[in-house]
């Protein structure tokens, strides 16, 4: 979860003072020192579940604010740790690597949430997670024709042994 603020920090040099904050974990991970949401139209005070979409709404807030206060900059962290200002090409590129590491769902590949979804197939939990309990119940339906077609009772497998 991310969320995006316009900030102005208390007690760094003026020129570090402006920026366009993309905070890790959501709203309550964000600093102190927010200014009143002015571009909710573009996601200013809003949680992403996607680093892309907080990207996207972070450099479209930026270039709005950038016109009139030429020194704000786009930075993403931590509370407790400082907010790295960064450019548009980096903010992009972090976005893409963030994106490439969460966990996705089985099926229809979307970002997992905190407590995915499962199925359960012959008393055992499956291994793969979903987004949603109607992807699950998808995938769920798709291992019960799986088991029909190749007829495979797990129970009656060996175990390998090495
Ligand atoms: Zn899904």
């Amino acid at each position: 979860m991310y969320y995006v603020s316009r900030q102005c920090y208390w007690g760094v040099e003026p020129e570090d003072a402006s920026v366009v904050e993309i905070a890790f974990g959501g709203r309550d991970y964000a600093k102190p020192d927010m200014l009143v949401p002015r571009w909710s139209d573009l996601g200013e005070g809003q949680e992403f579940e996607d680093p892309r979409e907080v990207a996207k709404s972070a450099i479209a807030i930026w270039q709005k604010w950038v016109q009139e206060e030429p020194m704000a900059k786009i930075g993403y962290g931590y509370t407790f740790s400082p907010f790295e200002p960064s450019d548009i090409a980096e903010v992009l590129r972090w976005s893409e690597v963030e994106y490439s590491k969460l966990d996705k769902c089985t099926r229809c590949y979307s970002i997992l949430p905190d407590n995915p979804y499962a199925y359960h197939y012959g008393g055992v939990t499956s291994e793969y997670e979903y987004c949603s309990e109607n992807c699950a119940e998808r995938g769920y339906e798709e291992e019960v024709k799986y088991q029909a077609t190749f007829g495979i009772d797990s129970s009656s497998e060996p175990e390998s042994v090495y």
